[in-house]
């Protein structure tokens, strides 16, 4: 396993397998992986000949009031997991090897980044759009791997290959749980015991909501509530977003008639889950 810490070793290396004929897998992170990120190279393994991780913690994608200095960090078990999964480079760049001085330039797509997250982290999927499409032209892949999880984050990153032209096939990963439930995060790191056990309210809720539709609740406002209620009745929780959306489009849905997405960003503490299933 190769670790190439600048873009010149990154785009070489890649350059390098392209002249060879060889197809590259790509699966970009911010490092703490666990089994969520470790799912997303074990499918990407047998795809291609080479699998590329990245772990980058992002600044341009925090807002000034969030975890950027906190986020977690353990490189050492990273390469051990990465290692472990066949990971062919892993690509650790510092932060001024993506954004030298004088860097000016940003992608902001235009309506996707409007609801769910986008709406409370206004600078975030610009931030994101920005540095995959940078990773993009830096490792040069066939396949990306984005995870489920960041529901809106994959289907931003979808129309941005579309929009950008970009000859990358996009897939998507399903969510890891923990064994109660809870979607796996290197956030949850953040939790207390009394927060962790508070947030499994989070696929709970999701399991509610899916009841409550199997038993013929078409309301979206209704279950809502419903899910409001019993999130709070959780202690140290304070919901940011429930929503029930068009699973493309992202557009709020009034009325669950169809397959719709229900997404939910939630504060336990100090710390932001976010969680979300396809119902209906
Ligand atoms: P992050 O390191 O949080 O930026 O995540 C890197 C990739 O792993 C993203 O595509 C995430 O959607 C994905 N991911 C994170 N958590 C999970 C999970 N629990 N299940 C599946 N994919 C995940």
């Amino acid at each position: 396993m190769e670790i190439l810490k600048t873009k010149p070793q990154m785009q070489h290396w890649s350059k390098q397998k392209k002249r060879e004929s060889k197809t590259i897998c790509f699966v970009p992170t911010m490092g703490y992986l666990h089994k969520g990120h470790t799912s997303l190279l074990d499918k990407g393994k047998p795809l291609c000949d080479e699998l590329v991780l990245s772990i980058f913690v992002n600044p341009t994608q925090f807002g000034p009031k969030e975890d950027l200095d906190a986020y977690p960090s353990d490189i050492e078990n990273d390469l051990a997991l990465a290692k472990k999964a066949g990971v062919t480079a892993v690509f650790l760049p510092n932060k001024e090897s993506i954004y030298p001085k004088n860097f000016q330039t940003q992608i902001n797509l235009q309506h996707l980044p409007q609801f769910l997250c986008g709406k409370f982290r206004p600078v975030h999927f610009g931030g994101v759009a920005t540095v995959v499409a940078k990773l993009f032209n830096i490792v040069m892949p066939d396949i990306a791997i984005f995870g489920q999880k960041d529901y809106q984050q994959l289907q931003i990153i979808r129309q941005l290959t579309l929009d950008l032209d970009f000859d990358i096939k996009i897939l998507g990963g399903q969510i890891i749980r923990e064994q109660d439930g809870l979607a796996m995060s290197s956030r949850n790191a953040y939790l207390t015991d009394k927060q962790r056990a508070s947030a499994i309210c989070l696929s709970k809720a999701l399991n509610l909501a899916k009841e409550l539709v199997v038993k013929g609740e078409k309301k979206a406002a209704l279950i809502q509530k419903e899910l409001q209620d019993f999130i709070h009745a959780h202690s140290e929780t304070a919901v940011e977003y429930i929503s029930f959306c068009d699973p493309a489009t992202l557009e709020k849905v009034e009325q669950i008639d169809a397959q719709v997405l229900l997404a939910l960003a939630v504060k336990v503490g100090a710390t932001r889950l976010i969680d979300n299933s396809l119902i209906g």
